[in-house]
């Protein structure tokens, strides 16, 4: 399996590199001018129509491809919000940047490109760009700069762990649970709503009259909010990726389609609320356990919506549909096993279960090779024929046959 990542590090361009960065801003603008006059998105169409148009530009030939290219993603995108029915501007890159996979290399620590007729630039790598760098098993596929960044896609093949059982991962606004019917972590995540909130109430203190000023400190301190979540996020997942691959247990995500749709205005929810939930990315959470997790070939289950509805309100040993008293907590009653049980921890084990049925699914035929390590079933009674929703979810999952 072919896993891909990134590595990111800042450098200072010269003015040649800022010039030429420029340049593919106005070719990608071109481009886009000229597949939006003709209606077309497709790469093939494009470059047919727009190379021939793109030789006054004083660039590299390799440049101007990757120009073309780069507009056919800003122009596929455009065509795909606008079939979802999403207000969409005509798009125009303004940022400037250059992205390529041609005629680039990397030796000595230094990043060379060209940036013209027998002219090379040399970037000077940061010392952790070359330790990642330093394995020789993975292929740098492309770079791409901005006014400040530059980074690197690199990839490799790696094998795919085989794995003997599941842990599932529930995301919530304060904590990131996973864990399976062993054992169950929680990732405290109430950090990072607090530091939202001091950023909001930082940001409403400043009463300077000025909205430019009031705009560029809104931005610095937003991206300061987001640097310090997004690293109690990725300590976390990184640790979920970890343990998961020490135990051999595959990472069973939910799906969180249409989850923005649940916190919009007219939704009966109050303003800060709504705030709260929007605030907080769902998708970095997913998206760095699936990165990491392919990294190191851990496989990934992703249930969808109908596989997972429900997972936080019934009792993960019989089905019965958990009760609470009525207060706003977290815990929830069974009423069959007697206990109280904390709603996160009852998503995250049944989203385990339902990821290991269709695991063992996807296994399937191949059955045989698995009599020597049998996946513990650990729930009795959920395969008796109760008709709650649980055992109804559970019967068509086995019946599908689709797998990751
Ligand atoms: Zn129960």
């Amino acid at each position: 399996m072919l896993a891909k990542k990134s590595v990111k590090q800042n450098y200072s361009p010269s003015t040649e590199v800022l010039e030429l960065l420029d340049l593919f801003r106005r070719m990608v603008n071109r481009c886009i001018v000229i597949g939006l006059s003709q209606n077309v998105s497709s790469l093939k169409s494009l470059c047919l129509l727009s190379y021939r148009e793109l030789k006054g530009y004083p660039s590299p030939s390799c440049y101007k491809l990757c120009a073309i290219s780069r507009a056919a993603g800003i122009l596929a995108s455009r065509k795909k919000s606008l079939r979802r029915g999403f207000a969409t501007k005509s798009p125009y890159a303004v940022k400037p940047l250059l992205i390529s996979c041609y005629n680039f290399k990397i030796q000595n620590g230094h990043l060379q490109i060209p940036i013209g007729r027998k002219a090379y630039e040399t970037i000077p790598l940061t010392k952790h760009t070359a330790l990642v760098l330093s394995d020789k098993t993975l292929r740098v596929r492309s770079f791409t700069l901005t006014a400040t960044t530059l980074s690197l896609c690199i990839s490799k093949e790696v094998v795919t762990l085989e794995c003997t059982g599941t842990v599932g991962v529930d995301r919530n606004l304060r904590n990131l649970t996973c864990g399976d019917e062993e054992t169950v972590i929680q990732y405290d995540l109430s950090m990072a709503v607090e530091i939202a909130n001091t950023t909001v109430s930082i940001v409403s203190s400043f009463k300077r009259n000025d909205r430019r000023i009031g705009q560029r400190l809104a931005m610095k301190y937003g991206k300061r909010r987001q640097n310090r979540a997004l690293n109690l996020l990725h300590n976390a997942t990184k640790s979920i990726v970890h343990r998961a691959f020490e135990e051999k247990k595959a990472v069973v995500l939910e799906s969180i389609r249409g989850i923005r749709r649940l916190y919009r205005k007219g939704n009966w929810q109050g303003k800060s609320f709504r705030g709260r939930m929007n605030g907080w990315s769902f998708g970095k959470a997913q998206s760095q356990i699936e990165y990491k997790a392919a990294w190191i070939g851990l496989p990934v289950v992703r249930l969808s919506r109908r596989e997972t509805f429900g997972t936080s309100s019934i009792c993960p040993k019989y089905g019965e549909r958990l009760q609470s008293d009525g207060r706003p907590r977290r815990a929830l009653r069974c009423w069959k096993c007697e206990i109280w049980v904390d709603r996160d921890v009852v998503a995250a084990i049944n989203i385990s279960r339902c990821g290991r049925l269709r695991f063992d699914r996807s296994k399937g035929e191949a059955a045989e090779a698995l009599i020597g390590n049998p996946t513990p079933t650990v729930i009795p009674g959920v395969d008796a024929s109760k008709p709650t929703h649980l055992a109804k979810v559970s019967g068509t999952m086995l019946s599908s046959t689709d797998h990751h």
